[in-house]
This record gives C-alpha cells, sequence and structure tokens, in this order.
C-alpha cells in the first residue's frame, strides 16, 4: 500500500460545512515547471506564497493542497488568534523572550488583518479577548504566573472570579479567569478560504492535488502528484504534520490529532445558559485542556483530546468531547453536537518550529502546535523572505528558536503514551 502522505479525515471540517459552497480550483492534470512550488495552503503556505509574490511580481508560483481548502487544518481550528505570546513560567527571562516573539506576531498578525480588510474577507473576524480559565488549584497557579508575565510586558488583562466568568460566559466551571483583550476569534475555514481565493492571479493554486513523493534532478525538484510532475527550482514544505510522511523532519516533528465539535443551533431559552457576553472564548491553563467558544448566537464550539498519529474513533472522540461539554453547561447536556471532526498538527519536542532551510532549493515551516493563525502566517511570510535574502535570516530561529531531537519509533509512541498519562492527571478537570 502507498505511503499516505497528506491527512485523510473521517468527517468534514464543521466550520467549511456551515459556510456556503465554494468552488474549488482544479487539480493538477499535466506536467509543469514553476520557479517556487509550495505544498500546503493553509495559513503557512498561502502566506509564504503571497510574500513570495510580493517580493518577485514575475516568478511563477504554484501551491499544491492535498485537499480542498478549507477542509485543512487552517479551516479545522478553534478560531483563536493572538499576537500576545504568554509563557507559563513567569521570569524575567521568559518574558524578555515573550516580548521578543510578540513583537514578530504582532507585524504577521497586522499583516493578515490587513488583508482581511484590504479583500474585504468576511470571516467573522471580532476581537472580543480570551478568558484563560482554571477549572483546578493548579490551574488557577498556572494562570496567576500568566498573569505576572502580562503584568511584566503591559499585556492589557483582567483577573476574573467564577462568578465573573459565570456572568460572561454562562458556566460555573472555573474558578478563576485571566481575561486577555487583545484575541481575536474568527471563522478558520471563512479565513483561510478567503485567503486563497484572493491570492494574486499570478499564483495558481492546485486543489485535490496531494504531493506524493519529492525527488532531486539535475538541479530541480521533482514532485510527484496522482496526475502530473512538477518540476520546481525551489520549493517550501508547508503542509505542517505531514512534512515528515515526504521523508523530512522526520527526527523534529511528530503528527498530532485533536478534536472539535459545534452544537446544534440552540433554543432563544437555551441561549440564556450563555452569559451576558455575545462573544466569549476559554482557553485553558494545561495543554491538554479543553478549549471553548460561542459562535454567533446560538451555538458553542469545544476542542479538547489528542492523538499521536493515528485518530481516535469518531464515536469515542463525540462522547469524550460531550462529557466535557457537558461538564461546563449541565443544563445544555441534552444538546447534541452537529458536527464533530479531527484535525491533524504538528508537535515538536520543545514548542520551537522546524523553519528554515534543508537543502539547495528546499525550505520549511512546521510545528507551530495551536497557534496556527498568527505563527504559521508569520513564519510563511519570513520564510519567503529568508528564501528572496530579505532581512536578518537569523531573526526568526533566534526568536523562536529550533525544534529539538525527537526519539524515533518505537520510542517516540512509548514517551507519547507515558507523557499523556502523565500529563492527563495533572490536567485533571482542565480537560
Ligand atoms: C481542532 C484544532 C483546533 C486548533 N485551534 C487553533 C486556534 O484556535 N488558533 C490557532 O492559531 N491554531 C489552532 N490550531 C492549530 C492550527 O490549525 C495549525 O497550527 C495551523 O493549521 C497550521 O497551519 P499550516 O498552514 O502550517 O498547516 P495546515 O493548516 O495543516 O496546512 C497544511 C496543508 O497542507 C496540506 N497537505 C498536507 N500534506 C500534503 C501533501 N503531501 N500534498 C499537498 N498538500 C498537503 C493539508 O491538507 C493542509 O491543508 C488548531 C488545530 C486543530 C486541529
Amino acid at each position: 500500500m502507498p505511503k499516505q502522505t497528506y491527512p485523510s479525515y473521517d468527517a468534514i471540517c464543521g466550520w467549511n460545512d456551515m459556510l456556503p459552497k465554494r468552488k474549488a480550483r482544479p487539480s493538477l492534470e499535466q506536467d509543469i515547471s514553476v520557479d517556487f512550488a509550495v505544498i500546503g495552503a493553509g495559513f503557512t503556505g498561502l502566506a509564504a506564497a503571497r510574500r513570495l509574490h510580493e517580493l518577485d511580481d514575475q516568478a511563477s508560483i504554484a501551491i499544491f493542497e492535498a485537499s480542498e481548502v478549507g477542509e485543512g487544518s487552517s479551516g479545522r481550528n478553534s478560531g483563536f488568534t493572538s499576537s500576545e505570546v504568554l509563557p507559563r513560567n513567569a521570569t524575567a527571562e521568559s518574558a524578555v523572550a515573550a516580548m521578543r516573539q510578540t513583537v514578530l506576531m504582532r507585524a504577521a498578525l497586522d499583516w493578515l488583518i490587513g488583508l482581511v480588510a484590504g479583500h474585504g474577507i468576511q470571516c467573522e473576524l471580532e476581537k472580543p479577548g480570551a478568558i484563560r480559565a482554571a477549572a483546578t488549584q493548579a490551574g488557577e497557579a498556572a494562570l496567576r504566573n500568566v498573569l505576572e508575565v502580562a503584568r511584566i510586558n503591559g499585556i492589557q488583562h483582567e483577573a476574573l472570579s467564577r462568578e465573573d466568568i459565570l456572568d460572561r460566559a454562562g458556566t460555573g466551571y472555573y474558578r478563576f479567569g485571566l481575561y486577555i483583550k487583545d484575541t481575536y476569534l474568527l471563522q478558520p475555514a471563512a479565513l483561510v478560504r478567503g485567503l486563497a481565493d484572493a491570492l494574486p492571479s499570478q499564483l495558481t493554486l492546485y486543489e485535490s492535488t496531494p504531493v506524493q513523493r519529492l525527488e532531486r534532478q539535475q538541479n530541480k525538484w521533482i514532485l510527484h502528484t496522482p496526475a502530473g510532475l512538477v518540476r520546481a527550482h525551489t520549493v517550501i514544505l508547508a503542509n505542517n504534520g505531514f512534512i515528515p510522511k515526504l521523508g523530512f523532519l522526520k527526527s523534529r516533528m511528530a503528527t498530532i490529532y485533536t478534536y472539535a465539535a459545534i452544537t446544534n443551533p440552540l433554543t432563544p431559552s437555551e441561549q440564556s445558559n450563555l452569559g451576558g457576553s455575545p462573544a466569549w472564548g476559554l482557553l485553558p491553563p494545561h495543554r491538554l485542556g479543553t478549549t471553548s467558544r460561542r459562535i454567533g448566537q446560538d451555538r458553542i464550539m469545544v476542542r479538547s483530546l489528542y492523538a499521536h498519529e493515528k485518530g481516535i474513533e469518531h464515536s469515542e472522540a463525540a462522547a469524550k468531547l460531550h462529557d466535557r461539554f457537558a461538564r461546563r453547561w449541565p443544563n445544555l447536556s441534552h444538546v447534541d453536537f452537529e458536527y464533530v471532526w479531527s484535525g491533524a498538527t504538528a508537535l515538536t519536542m520543545n514548542g520551537s518550529p522546524c523553519w528554515g532551510k534543508l537543502d539547495d532549493g528546499l525550505y520549511a515551516s512546521g510545528g507551530c502546535n495551536g497557534s496556527g493563525i498568527a505563527k504559521g502566517t508569520m513564519l510563511g511570510f519570513h520564510l519567503a523572505d529568508l528564501i528572496m535574502d530579505i532581512g536578518d535570516a537569523h531573526t526568526v530561529p533566534s526568536v523562536m528558536g529550533n525544534a529539538s531531537f525527537m526519539a524515533p519509533e518505537p520510542f517516540r509512541s512509548l514517551g507519547f503514551t507515558l507523557i499523556s498519562a502523565i500529563e492527563s492527571r495533572k490536567a485533571g478537570l482542565e480537560m
């Protein structure tokens, strides 16, 4: 059986399905030659391609997307984005490091928001802020550390009590909250579709065109796709958790699945359980915790669970997500989900991305973990700058770090199982 080099999901993305139908771009049906080939039309790949074009409008640039835009992880996520980097441990050193990252992220997010405004992308972008909410004593202690970094770095924030969170979001589940004002909520599938559809006409996007293999021949890269070969001078791997499936960065990143669900629309009386804020988002203090947000007037989304390499059974994921939802909103425990889906992302050992040059004419950016909207955009943008020799090539690695070594199989799976068991115990009711 051929190796699976791209994601294949058993459920459609709820965000994408809630949007009007979109006409996908045609797949590649012939052999072509281009200057730049970008693999993956998520936030990273789209930013890299657009920035390359900004820097050289004569270059031929093609983007290859295995699925349809909106069905990849960039459309499958929870739609939180912020430039504020807030490390868990509050030291003067970590606050300085976070501030340096914030500067890069802020510029990228401004660029992204400029594109949304400039192209009139309807992606329900709003800035209600987000609440980091703790259900446990350990979670509260962690958030009080984060609060300290927010204070040192002058990030606008507010400490919230259980009652405050109940008033805003209708849940009495959390004992402490840290409200960070500078956070956007958006419809992720609408954003990534909008960005793809607003690409300059000189860029060619091929959808439903998975890259199955990559090889070097006579100073060019050859990309194998089901119905055509691509000969490219330079290739950007922007396919995140699937970069290792093409044979690169195997010792730096792992493919991780996480899960999301959206409820059926709530009746007006059920909506009275959602608190007084018309829009809110709740983020966990622990990395294995549960995220949730209100969508419009009448729906809630929850995101939780992680699996390494192989997804969890759909019915099991749905049941676990529903348990997390019902614990937070017991008055709504009778409400079913309309959508449940998974999304692949990439995990690196130390949280730093895999970014930069891998070989002659071969570049990669992956491993932006759970914050790819801003970080993927930032990394893709700067990768194009690196390729075109613009700015200081050391800025991104020096600010973001480099992904550290990850043990090979079978140690990796054993390690993941062990660490997730330990961390799940620690996370407890934050899950
Ligand atoms: C459920 C969930 C919730 C999340 N919540 C948030 C959030 O609230 N905020 C946030 O910022 N981030 C969130 N994330 C993370 C975010 O989605 C990722 O960090 C982001 O999608 C990374 O963007 P990317 O462009 O690097 O990769 P991707 O979005 O994964 O894009 C890569 C693209 O490459 C394509 N591809 C893969 N292999 C191939 C191949 N061989 N050939 C051609 N194409 C290929 C894929 O189909 C995909 O579309 C969440 C992720 C998930 C799954």
